[in-house]
């Protein structure tokens, strides 16, 4: 079975070509610039990454169609005829309270996606754009939703509910829905394959840490907690965003600086997380080079978004009454691992207890923790594709 996974922003579209049974990835690559002078990637696994071609994609639809053309090129497809496409996954940022798993894409569900609107504004009309240009270019395949948000759909009220009036719950859907819930699922299901348990039998905490991060109470396979919010900017600070901070700021500055509203959002969405900080980057790697050439200001970020996740393990372990393993996971997660020891050291007395050695990996499913911890931290490379590929064949079978 083949399943294309397909990922539509506003002006660009990523894609995968993918057997979910096996895991095996045929092709992938990116359309940008979708609506202006269009720019093609494509890539075949095994085989050299090409340039970027220019494509003419005035809409998304060419763009769909350029994926096609590539994927069943006689020289360097992986496919005979579109046929073999046994079904598309799409991936879809919000399904608000609508959806608490991956559904088989309807008119009704288009619609229910359409009414998630409001809480993803830039996000699910170019989701629905990719999927409408799909339906256009591959009328007759079955085609799959998977939401960021539908993982999250098991967390009790007391963990989604804000301490607002209630009527802005009721009325307006105000409540934490959390993000990331693609990943956080596909780790927590490695991490049960990896520990020989199945999933019911185990207390987890995912911290998928890259540019954006977020860290996930996971109990007996469900989301019970998890640090983004009512919108991705809330939890520990990211590369630009600010994580969790006290509302009152919000008018102490406006009022100082004469800010609006959208420019306070601006401000804490593209210029505060450890780039607000440190005044050095976004990316982990520049604060990391620029604190051992003394910038301590690099350093202090990079301390405050490790601190900031390991108070969240704690949390989620009290909130559980336990917690069996701990999951790193994404950029940071995968290839930092000076940031997994600082994180994961001095939770000794919760039973945690880090192998140097083994700590040095990047990149592969590995135990990172010694022989005798209790409570085993693991390295998982998400693979957020593959989840959706998985999700999209459990659906169409
Ligand atoms: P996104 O949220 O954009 O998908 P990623 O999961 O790709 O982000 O993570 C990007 C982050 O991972 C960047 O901040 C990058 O610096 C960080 N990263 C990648 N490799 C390393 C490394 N070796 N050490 C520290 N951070 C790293």
């Amino acid at each position: 079975m083949n399943v294309l996974v397909i990922n539509a922003g506003s002006s660009s579209l990523k894609y995968q070509l993918l057997n979910p049974d096996s895991g095996v990835l045929l092709a992938k690559g990116l359309c940008e610039r979708i609506g202006i002078d269009g720019k093609f990637t494509y890539k075949a696994e095994g085989k050299a990454t090409k340039d970027a071609v220019d494509v003419p994609m005035p809409t998304h639809a060419e763009a769909i169609q350029a994926v096609m053309d590539a994927l069943t090129d006689s020289a360097n497809g992986v496919i005979g005829s579109m046929k073999e496409i046994d079904a598309v996954g799409h991936r879809v940022v919000h399904g608000g309270e609508a959806f608490n798993k991956s559904v088989l894409i309807t008119d009704e569900v288009l619609k229910a996606i359409e009414d998630c609107i409001p809480l993803a504004p830039l996000h699910n009309p170019a989701n629905l754009t990719g999927i409408r240009a799909c339906q256009k270019v591959m009328p007759g395949v079955p085609m799959v939703a998977v939401f960021d948000t539908a993982f999250h759909q098991t967390m009790p009220a007391r963990a989604y509910m804000y301490a607002l009036p209630y009527e802005y719950y009721e009325n307006d859907k105000v409540r934490r829905y959390g993000f990331h819930g693609t990943s956080h699922k596909y780790v927590a299901g490695r991490a049960a394959a990896m520990l020989g348990k199945k999933p019911e039998e185990l207390k987890l905490i995912s911290c998928h840490l890259g540019n954006g991060s977020s860290v996930t109470a996971v109990d007996g396979g469900k989301s019970v907690d998890t640090s983004m919010g009512f919108t991705p900017l809330a939890g520990v600070p990211m590369g630009t965003r600010s994580g969790d901070l006290d509302a009152g700021i919000l008018q102490y500055v406006m009022n100082k600086y004469g800010l609006s509203i959208d420019e306070m959002l601006n401000v804490l969405n593209k210029k505060s997380g450890v780039q607000g900080v440190s005044g050095v980057s976004s990316d982990f790697r520049d604060l990391t080079d620029a604190f051992e050439k003394g910038n301590e200001r690099a350093g202090l970020a990079v301390d405050m978004f490790n601190y900031g996740v390991k108070k969240l393990i704690g949390a989620y372990a009290a909130a559980m009454g336990g917690v069996d393993a701990i999951i790193f996971t994404a950029g940071v997660g995968e290839n930092s691992a000076a940031q997994r020891m600082a994180i994961a050291s001095g939770l000794e007395f919760m039973g945690v207890k880090m192998d140097a050695d083994a700590n040095k990996a990047r990149g592969k499913e590995t135990v990172i923790s010694a022989p005798d911890s209790r409570v085993k931290v693991l390295l998982i490379p998400t693979n957020e594709e593959l989840m959706i590929a998985m999700d999209t064949a459990a659906i169409v079978k």
